[in-house]
C-alpha cells in the first residue's frame, strides 16, 4: 500500500477458473491507504484477536508458470486454505473450505490431494464461528458454505457482499454454487465503498479484480502483528515477490485490479506469517 506497511501478506488458495471479473468499478486504478485501513480496524471497540489459525484442506499441483506468469514450468503446489480469526470469546472464519465434489471439479480429471480430516475441521470451525466471511466467491473459498448440509445454520452468520452474491446468482464459477432465492434470503449482505470496519482489529478492503466480489481481510492482533488475508490476488508467494499475476490473467478483465493490488503491497517479510494452529 502507499505507505510503509509491515504486513505479512498471506497467499491463499488456488482457484481454477480464470479471472472473470471487472477490473474495477471505476477507471481509476485500485489503491488502498493503510492509515485508513488501520483506522477502520480500530473503529469497533473491544479486545483485538489473539491469533489467526490457518489450515490447508487440499492442494492444487500445477506448473509454476500456471500460477506465476513467466516462471518456468516446474512442479508447484498451491495450497487451498481457510483461516480462523481467534478472539478471546469467539472466532470469525475467513473462507469456508470445500467439499470433495467441488475439489474434483477443480482437478478436471486429475486427482489432486484432498484432506478430508482437515476439511471436516474447517466444517466444524464454521459451525462454531460467530461470523463467516469469504475473500471471494470462487468455489474453493465459498463451497464450504454454499454446498454445506448445514447451510441453513451457517447462512445467518455468513456475511457476504452484494457483489459476491450477485456473482453467485448471475455468473457462478460452477452452477452448484448458485443459491436459490430462499438460500440467498438467509445470507447477511453488506456493501461498502473502499474499507469497512468489521470487528475489533478487523477491516474489510474492497479489492475487485480476481472476481467482482474480491476483498481482503486486514487483521491487527493484540500482539501488534498485522495480517492481510489477500484472497487470490496471487496464487503463489512468488507472485507477490515478483508482482506477477497468473498466466490466466493475461488479457483477463480482472488482471488490472490484481496487478494494482500486487504493486501496492510491501516487500513481504519471509517470517512466519501466522500461528499455525489449526481450527
Ligand atoms: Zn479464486
Amino acid at each position: 500500500m502507499t505507505k510503509s506497511l509491515n504486513l505479512s501478506l498471506l497467499l491463499l488458495a488456488l482457484c481454477m477458473a480464470s479471472a472473470q471479473a471487472l477490473a474495477a468499478e471505476s477507471s481509476a486504478p485500485w489503491s488502498a491507504d493503510i492509515d485508513q485501513v488501520r483506522q477502520a480496524a480500530a473503529m469497533i471497540p473491544g479486545p483485538r484477536p489473539l491469533r489467526v489459525n490457518v489450515i490447508k484442506f487440499a492442494e492444487s499441483r500445477r506448473p509454476k508458470n500456471f500460477a506465476v506468469k513467466g516462471l518456468p514450468a516446474e512442479p508447484s503446489v498451491q495450497a487451498r486454505t481457510a483461516y480462523q480469526i481467534v478472539y478471546a470469546d469467539g472466532t470469525v472464519m475467513v473462507d469456508t473450505g470445500m467439499d470433495l465434489a467441488t475439489h474434483q471439479f477443480f482437478g478436471r480429471g486429475v486427482e489432486e490431494p484432498y484432506f478430508p480430516d482437515q476439511a471436516a475441521r474447517v466444517a466444524h470451525a464454521l459451525r462454531s464461528a460467530r461470523a463467516i466471511l469469504v475473500t471471494h466467491e470462487h468455489g474453493d473459498h465459498i463451497a464450504g458454505l454454499m454446498r454445506s448440509e448445514s447451510f441453513n445454520e451457517l447462512a445467518p452468520k455468513a456475511v457476504l457482499t452484494h457483489l459476491q452474491l450477485q456473482t453467485l446468482q448471475n455468473e457462478p464459477q460452477i452452477p452448484e454454487l448458485r443459491p436459490s432465492p430462499e438460500m440467498a434470503a438467509r445470507l447477511r449482505l453488506i456493501d461498502y465503498s473502499d474499507t469497512m470496519a468489521f470487528a475489533p482489529g478487523m477491516a474489510l478492503i474492497k479489492a475487485p479484480g480476481h472476481t467482482p466480489g474480491s476483498q481482503m481481510i486486514y487483521v491487527a492482533l493484540q500482539s501488534g502483528k498485522e495480517l492481510l488475508l489477500a484472497g487470490d490476488v496471487a496464487w503463489h508467494m512468488d507472485g507477490v515477490r515478483l508482482m506477477q499475476g497468473r498466466a490466466l490473467d493475461q488479457g483477463a478483465a480482472g488482471a488490472d485490479g490484481c496487478r494494482a493490488q500486487l504493486a501496492q503491497r510491501p516487500l513481504p517479510q519471509r517470517k512466519e506469517p501466522v500461528d499455525r494452529h489449526q481450527p
